[in-house]
């Protein structure tokens, strides 16, 4: 393989990927620095960028050197036993980038912009009207569009695949329904068992947590599970996120006076996906040896983090002294069993976003089913907000009253951001099957948890998760680290484990 022309591949993709921090910079900003009236001035600036960034990823000389690079002899130079090597996967994905990039026409391009920018406004107006037909004419246009792009892109009539696949390489909406079928099948009964338990947590007993005291308790929690402060911050936004790349991790949180746990569950979330973006191989990046390995891979992170780690009575035992210490008044009146049931509390509700971590993969599988018979042609736009309501019902035990509690909560639809939503249950189901792997190699783990310290799970992530950037498929990666093909008895056996002895008693 000529080294010059994978050099100046290697050039060519960076000068896109730093565009493209630039322009999540400035996006970041937008969310929480920009003053009321700047926006159309921050608008154009985003455009001029995403303008640039195009130019710059589809640049012809990257599609020449790929070919080039493609070469057959290049893959003598690999070692399939012990995986690909460096550039056979940075050929491999930075091809798979680049189909994207220029197998979709610019017209294409700038109509899904458009409609995806109108399709919010309809859909942010039928949300509170609770009208959805006032949306469905926009639905109906986005699963065309779909439809198009999966074949602009040579998938055929394989459009749901495509699009569960952009965001999970991969994975497809046949390996998707085994696995949400025994999920379904072990998850119902135990919230059905839950529902029926008289135990709950006590509503109202977190009153008046002082916000700097809540940013300075949540900055030592994810400091201490590893996250970098010199190579990252954390600010106020209206919805929590974590943005950026490399040296420079941007997060966000939002704080509530009376829900303490709020803030700081959503600050560990978010930490989880930074401490995996701080993790990714600086040497590498610019190129897919150091991006991440995909969406569910990255929520496996923060879900492990938030979950698997800080719902665990070993974390409490020791940071529990320190939040009371923190907030002594506030907690004087709160005995330890509350604020762990607290932590931990569970009820269903209608609203995937307010869901506990039980409830929350039946949210999940009720978007998949409906996405898959969308694109299956089973079922019609128009016969969406019953279909909704009857799994609803069947999954959840409650029907929304109105489709602003249903069909048209999540804005996910409106740009045609199809084949995500399985992502976030796809994490869950990673993030237990890497921490009873993690549990097998250092049994005595939460020991260190006890001590307030993350260093040998983080050391553990590092190798096995981030530094493998883009190297493997999110099925491949599961099966290498843990032995094993991805299954849902793992997080079954989480929540069993977790909820049994606090609800089930
Ligand atoms: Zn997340």
């Amino acid at each position: 393989m000529p080294a010059d022309s994978y050099e100046r591949l290697v050039a060519k993709l960076k000068r896109a990927h730093y565009l493209g921090t630039v322009a999540g910079l400035l996006g970041w900003d937008e969310q929480v620095n920009l003053p009321p009236d700047s926006a159309d001035q921050r608008a154009e600036q985003l455009a001029l960028l995403a303008e640039l960034q195009h130019a710059a990823a589809a640049d012809p000389e990257i599609g020449r050197l790929l070919i080039e690079l493609e070469n057959p002899v290049c893959h003598l130079l690999s070692d399939k036993l012990s995986g690909p090597a460096d550039r056979e996967v940075v050929v491999r994905e930075a091809r798979r980038d680049y189909d994207r990039v220029v197998k979709l026409p610019a017209e294409f391009v700038s109509e899904k912009a458009r409609l995806s920018s109108a399709a919010y406004h309809a859909w942010a107006d039928a949300k509170a009207k609770s009208d959805f037909t006032a949306f469905a004419p926009f639905l109906e246009k986005h699963l065309s569009l779909a439809r198009q792009e999966a074949a602009y892109l040579g998938w055929g009539d394989r459009a749901y695949d495509y699009a569960i696949d952009k965001h999970d390489p991969g994975m497809t909406a046949a390996k998707l329904t085994e696995l949400f079928t025994e999920l379904k099948a072990g998850l119902v009964p135990l919230v059905r068992a839950i529902a029926s338990s008289p135990v709950r947590a006590k509503e109202g007993i977190f009153k008046g947590f002082p916000v700097e005291a809540q940013r300075e308790f949540l900055r030592e929690v994810t400091g201490r599970l590893g996250f970098n402060y010199r190579r990252g911050r954390i600010d106020v936004s209206l919805h929590p996120f974590c943005e950026g790349a490399g040296a420079d991790i941007r997060m966000t949180t939002r704080f509530d006076a009376d829900n303490p746990l709020d803030s700081l569950f959503s600050s560990i979330h978010e930490a989880g996906h930074g401490l995996y973006e701080q993790g990714l191989p600086l040497a590498a990046q610019g190129t897919p040896l150091g991006q991440n390995a995909g969406m569910g891979v990255h929520e496996s992170q923060s879900r492990l983090w938030e979950n698997q780690v800080s719902r665990n009575r070993a974390f409490w035992r020791f940071f529990e002294p320190r939040f009371r210490e923190k907030f002594p008044s506030q907690l004087a009146g709160v005995a330890s069993d509350d604020l762990y049931l607290a932590v931990n509390e569970v009820a269903p509700t209608l609203i995937r976003v307010d869901s506990d971590e039980v409830h929350y993969n039946l949210h999940i599988l009720l978007r998949f089913e409906l996405e898959r018979r969308l694109f299956a042609g089973e079922l019609a736009v128009r016969d969406l907000p019953a279909a909704w309501n009857a799994l609803s019902e069947e999954l959840l035990g409650l029907v929304p009253p109105a489709d602003k509690q249903g069909v048209l909560q999540d804005v996910h639809w409106s740009g045609g951001a199809f084949g995500y939503f399985p992502s976030y249950c796809l994490g869950n189901m990673i993030a237990a099957q890497l921490w009873f792997t993690v549990l097998k190699v250092q049994p005595d783990l939460e020991t260190d948890f006890e001590k307030g310290d993350f260093s040998r799970l983080l050391g553990w992530l590092r190798t096995n998760i981030h530094e493998q950037g883009r190297r493997y498929e999110t099925l491949e990666l599961v099966r290498r680290v843990t032995g094993e093909e991805l299954t849902p008895k793992y997080l079954l056996r989480y929540l069993q484990e977790r909820y049994a002895p606090l609800y089930l008693k």
